[in-house]
């Protein structure tokens, strides 16, 4: 006699719950489907429902989204996902789901509190009827049998790479070939989307090389894979940066993109009638013209510099530069450096400028969070991005979706106790930051390094070794703002002089709309508005609170233009709907946005 196991309870209450909600939406009723939520409650929606990235709080936006949608929409087949038995903890029942619309295939995460629905993650994976060529699908490669008209795959290659961007027009140009631009690029080959990626620099991962010479990632390697290409077991936890520079060139190559090097785009129109980009591009010295339908920029958020204009800086004799310009610290032996600013590339500077026996001070203008890298990883990342986590079974596909299924009206509440577990493990080493009068902040709620980076990019230092220079006094401290240089000098407002061989700008980087501006016009540029934060109305992010990035990854107020970027887990992830986008527009898929954001900040 076979027994059949009995659902638990969380697996009841979650079907019960998705059968519920199934009916409600396939008798189109937007609010019989609203009051299965409970009334604090999140939808996000990454392009299933909305061809957007949206987050829906309350009932009431709910229900107007669905009245929008749902008839376009017709999602069916609401299920648990088989194999993820849904689970229960601290009243939360958590469950993974999928679900069909009309043209693709979704996954979901599912938070229930009391048998309502408290969080709701919607995302689009797949086009029905432009299934990647995967698994079962892959090629076969060789092509059995007696053919006189064959051709071999190299000789493929070369025919696409002789007539793509000269007698055949891209669907797409990425202007940018960094990690954002190429993996994006890589999910539009699996799909079939015609795409070029084009680069000033020579070399794919030249970007990387170019940087400072001490520079490794400050993330580990469970974060920073690359779409469909994972870095290998023994691949070291914090990748050197030349080593992470000839991946991402060797990657182009094995995920067979269209990479155009020493290639920059100069100017970009739309014409709106035609509905195409004309791109001016310089390619090896020679002028040519693109004209793609889609044109994204994937020019990095830390590419244009926030260069200070300080009096006096033509009157400076030493070396200066923005730190995305610093060599290294070879040449400066001995020599008096001044590094104005206390984040990320400030204090590896710093460090490495000491290391190499130069005389150092850093200015600190204003405050900075600061977490030691273990400990990050330990309480911050192991639970999503660890070797525990994938032995848990916890792929890098799960732990992004878990992420991205925190709605971020509500992540800082997840992230302020990890925090407060990191002031208390670290206490002695912030207490030492303190005594040596470093300005530390945690956030402006206490939430830490990630709410700081996904609200404006800046702010944070992962602390692996500089700090403990600067708590023992062996990088010089001084706290104030820059008023401006003399000949051999930084001044200060307070009239402190700091004399000065080499001085360093480590002040971050301006807004991505800036690149549009560059590129395209000023008028488009603020058309599209500022990129990047939440509006949490926060240091740096200016409310009104818009629930998701701005202009990252979804539908800008320019038609055909997209932006892409950020650390390497976020290009990964969001690429794939940036390119789901990108693939129902070329097969004319309607895509009707829904709840296109407002533009609130220029830059
Ligand atoms: C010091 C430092 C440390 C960092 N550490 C980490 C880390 O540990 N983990 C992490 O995930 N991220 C880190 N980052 C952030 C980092 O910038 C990115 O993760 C990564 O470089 C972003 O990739 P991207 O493709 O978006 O942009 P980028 O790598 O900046 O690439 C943009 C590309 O656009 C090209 N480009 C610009 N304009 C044009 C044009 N007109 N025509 C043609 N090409 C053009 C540039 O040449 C460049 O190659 C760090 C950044 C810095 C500065």
């Amino acid at each position: 006699m076979t027994t059949t196991a009995q659902p638990t309870e969380a697996a009841t209450a979650v079907t019960t719950w998705l059968a519920e909600f199934g009916a409600a939406l396939a008798a189109n009723d937007p609010a019989g489907a609203a009051a299965l939520f409970t009334e604090d409650c999140f939808w996000r929606d990454l392009v299933s429902f909305t061809w957007n990235f949206r987050t829906f709080e309350g009932r009431a936006e709910i229900t107007r989204m669905l009245e929008a949608t749902l008839p376009r929409v017709r999602p069916a087949g609401w299920a648990v996902t088989d194999g993820e038995e849904p689970a229960e903890a601290d009243g939360v029942t958590e469950a993974w789901i999928d679900f069909e619309t009309s043209v693709g295939r979704g996954h979901g995460h599912l938070r229930l509190r009391g048998g309502q629905c408290w969080t709701l993650l919607t995302t689009l994976y797949e086009l029905k009827g432009h299934e990647e060529p995967k698994r079962l699908r892959r090629p076969r490669g060789a092509e059995h049998g007696a053919n006189r008209d064959r051709t071999s795959w190299l000789e493929d290659r070369e025919h696409e790479s002789r007539h793509l961007g000269v007698t055949e027009q891209p669907y797409v140009l990425i202007v940018g070939g960094g990690q954002a631009g190429i993996g994006l690029a890589a999910r539009l080959r699996q799909l079939s989307v015609p795409a070029i990626v084009i680069d000033k620099r020579a070399r794919p991962g030249d970007q990387w090389r170019s940087r400072y010479k001490s520079l490794c990632l400050h993330d580990p390697v469970w974060y920073d894979h690359m779409p469909y290409l994972k870095f290998p077991d023994n691949w070291p936890v914090f990748s050197p940066k030349d080593k992470i520079a000839d991946w991402l060139e060797s990657y182009t190559t094995i995920m067979e993109l269209n990479y155009w090097p020493s290639t920059e785009a100069k100017s970009a129109s739309y014409d709106e009638a035609g509905q195409e980009w004309t791109v001016n591009v310089e390619r090896d010295g020679e002028a040519v013209v693109l004209r793609p339908k889609q044109l994204v920029l994937a020019t990095g958020m830390s590419g244009q510099p926030n260069l200070p204009a300080f009096p006096g800086m033509d009157k400076f004799r030493g070396d200066q530069h923005h730190s995305s310009a610093h060599p290294g610290p070879d040449a400066y032996r001995g020599k008096r450096c001044v590094v104005i600013g206390s984040n990320n590339s400030a204090f590896d500077i710093c460090g490495a400028l000491w290391e190499s026996g130069a005389d150092v001070t850093m200015v600190q203008r204003s405050s900075t969070h600061i977490v030691r890298s273990a400990t990050l990883m330990d309480i911050g990342l192991s639970a999503l991005y660890s070797e525990q986590a994938v032995d848990s079974g916890i792929t890098t596909e799960k732990a992004d979706l878990i992420f991205a299924s925190i709605p971020y009206r509500i992540m800082h509440l997840f992230q302020i106790p990890l925090y407060d577990q990191m002031r208390e493990r670290d206490k002695d080493f912030y207490d030492r930051l303190e005594r040596a009068g470093f300005d530390h902040d945690w956030g402006d709620d206490g939430s830490g390094l990630f709410m700081k980076y996904l609200r404006c990019g800046s702010g944070y230092y992962i602390d692996v070794g500089a700090a403990d220079l600067v708590a023992n006094g062996d990088v010089k401290l001084v706290r104030g703002q820059v008023d401006h240089l003399t000949e051999d000098a930084v001044v200060l407002a307070d009239g402190t002089e700091l004399p000065a061989d080499l001085v360093v700008y480590a002040t971050g980087y301006t807004s991505m709309n800036g690149w549009a501006a560059d590129l395209i016009s000023r008028e488009v540029a603020d058309k599209v508005g500022k990129c990047w934060g939440l509006g949490s109305d926060t240091t740096k992010d200016p409310g009104p609170w818009e629930g998701e990035q701005r202009n990252m990854w979804k539908p800008t107020q320019q038609e055909a233009l997209w932006f892409t970027g950020g650390n390497l887990h976020q290009s990964r992830h969001y690429s794939l709907f940036l390119a789901l986008q990108l693939k129902a527009r070329q097969v004319g898929i309607p895509t009707p946005v829904y709840g296109l954001q407002e533009v609130h900040h220029l830059s």
